[in-house]
């Protein structure tokens, strides 16, 4: 059967995150016949296997926490009680079905054809779309957008590696398993790591190096680390993986060198989180001759341009280095407004971006860490406040039971412009939008200092630093 022939302004390839920001902006805003392709499930990463899914699964364990704490407020709680996964997943998989249907339904509202199918390149003006009815669409396109997001990095190549699951495959799971192994040492790992041992499943943490979160300020990197030792995370560290042996009902015995010498144990699950890759495999893009990095990554201007005039990337695909959300989402936006909206110099300013880790307590960081900024300023320039103390909410706990809340500003020149803020402990993830805008908006030391304090908060700390 001959192909369905179909034409557009704006084709965009990849319903996730950026994709859609972009696609509806287009076509709701300005008018531009939009068409977008996806071919999982309408959101991508974000809704169906990211950030949404593993809010709530963070939400969940910091309850446990709550709960666990609850008894040194004089509460009588049952700490034993176990947690049920298999409801939980279930109402989270329904929680995630319904966002899809709301994606679906923002489409319609904005005039975007949606077509769910593959995408692949036939030449730089056309693509090709298979359906799931098997159908054949040509769609010919003024400007088309890459944004095809990314999917974990394979395992690597030991025997038995497939053997483990990656963070796809941890929303698949339908038990709580008690003894997980996972190799990492980013953002993933990290998040994982903190939610499976705060819900009581025995983690282990295999990392390369003595710290984990490794871009992050050498504070923040320390005081996580050493944090996920106080709790009971098992950590080791200077590891690799050796073979993982297959032995039947899904079990398997994991081998692996560590700082403490070589050793195997059986787990329940494996979990390999040691970084992402783009999702480039479908899409014919060698056909368009747009240029990658060496990583695969498409590589863009700051307007996300690619070197082929009608062809734009962004998102996870793109080689700007920030993999978060709100990017992406920012990106799209913005390149619709310069495409359609007569807003020609509208692009997304990549500096001072704020981005948070889900871990326990969480992380928020933005701008440069110490040594980034020390490199490129020099000694001279730079002066670092530190302030490392105990939340009033952990007073009525033990000693062996507080958490860590440490924060630190670094500030450039004689003005102490803040170039970089770094914050662990409870609520970071809140605290650091507000302070973002401060930051965006290039606030100095003396700006946060003219703040008057919000008593008694961890935050208030950050406006009080000497
Ligand atoms: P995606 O959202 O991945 O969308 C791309 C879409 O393109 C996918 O749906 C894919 O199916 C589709 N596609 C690919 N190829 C084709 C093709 N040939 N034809 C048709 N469709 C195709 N970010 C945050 O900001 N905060 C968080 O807390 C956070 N947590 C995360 C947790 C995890 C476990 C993971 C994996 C990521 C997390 N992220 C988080 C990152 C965030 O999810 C991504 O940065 C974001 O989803 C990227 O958006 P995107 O539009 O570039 O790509
Ligand atoms: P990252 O790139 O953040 O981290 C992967 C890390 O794993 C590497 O930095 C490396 O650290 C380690 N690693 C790589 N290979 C191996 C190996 N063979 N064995 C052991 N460790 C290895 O990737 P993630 O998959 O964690 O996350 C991808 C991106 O998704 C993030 O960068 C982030 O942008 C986004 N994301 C955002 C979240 C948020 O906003 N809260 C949450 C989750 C993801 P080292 O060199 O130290 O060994």
């Amino acid at each position: 059967m001959a192909p369905i022939q179909k034409e557009c302004d704006y084709l965009v390839i990849g319903g996730g995150s950026g994709g859609l920001a972009s696609a509806r902006r287009a076509s709701g805003m300005y008018g531009a016949k939009a068409i977008a392709i996806e071919n999982k499930r309408l959101g991508g990463t974000c809704v169906n296997v990211g950030c949404v899914p593993k809010k709530i699964t963070w939400s969940a364990a910091s309850i446990a926490e709550t709960i666990k704490e609850a008894k040194a407020y004089g509460f009588s709680v049952d700490t034993t009680a176990p947690f049920d996964w298999p409801m939980f997943k279930k109402k989270r998989d329904a929680y995630i079905k319904r966002l899809n249907g709301i994606y679906e339904k923002n489409l319609k509202n904005d005039k975007v054809e949606y077509l769910h199918g593959t995408a692949s390149f036939v030449d730089t003006h056309t693509v090709k779309v298979l359906l799931d009815n098997s159908t054949e669409v040509s769609i010919k396109a003024k400007n088309i957008l890459v944004a095809v997001g990314g999917h974990p990095a394979p395992p690597p190549k030991i025997p038995g590696g497939e053997l483990g699951i990656n963070s796809d495959g941890f929303f698949d799971l339908e038990k709580q398993p008690k003894k997980v192994a996972i190799v990492g040492a980013g953002y993933i790992a990290v998040e994982f790591a903190g939610m499976f041992h705060a819900l009581g499943t025995e983690t282990h943490l295999f990392i390369r190096h003595d710290t984990f979160l490794r871009t992050f300020d050498p504070m923040i990197q320390e005081k996580v680390t050493a944090e996920y030792e106080r709790q009971g995370v098992h950590l080791h560290k200077q590891s690799s993986q050796s073979k993982v042996e297959d032995l039947g009902d899904g079990r398997m015995r994991l081998h692996y060198k560590d700082s403490n010498g070589e050793g195997s144990f059986e787990v329940d699950t494996l979990l390999w989180a040691i970084g992402r890759t783009p999702e480039l495999e479908k899409l014919n893009l060698g056909v368009t001759k747009v240029s990658q990095n060496e990583k695969g990554h498409i590589k863009t201007d700051d307007y996300q341009n690619t070197n082929i005039d009608n062809i734009f990337a962004l998102g996870d695909v793109c080689d700007r280095g920030f993999e978060l959300t709100p990017v992406a989402i920012a990106a799209g936006r913005r390149l619709a407004d310069r495409l359609f909206g007569g807003q020609a110099d509208a692009h997304l300013d990549y500096s001072n971006i704020p981005s948070v880790v889900f871990s326990h307590p969480t992380v928020g960081s933005i701008g440069m860490t110490e040594p980034a900024a020390r490199k490129e300023f020099g000694d001279e320039s730079i002066k670092v406040y530190n302030s490392s103390f105990t939340a009033m909410y952990y007073s009525m706990m033990e000693q062996d039971d507080k958490g860590p809340t440490s924060y630190k500003l670094v500030c450039k020149g004689k003005e102490e412009k803040v170039v970089g803020m770094h914050i662990l402990g409870i609520a970071s993830d809140e605290i650091l939008q507000g302070f973002g805008v401060a930051i965006k908006m290039g606030a100095t030391k003396a700006d946060f200092d003219r703040c008057v304090a919000i008593h008694p908060t961890s935050a208030e700390e950050l406006v009080t630093m000497k």
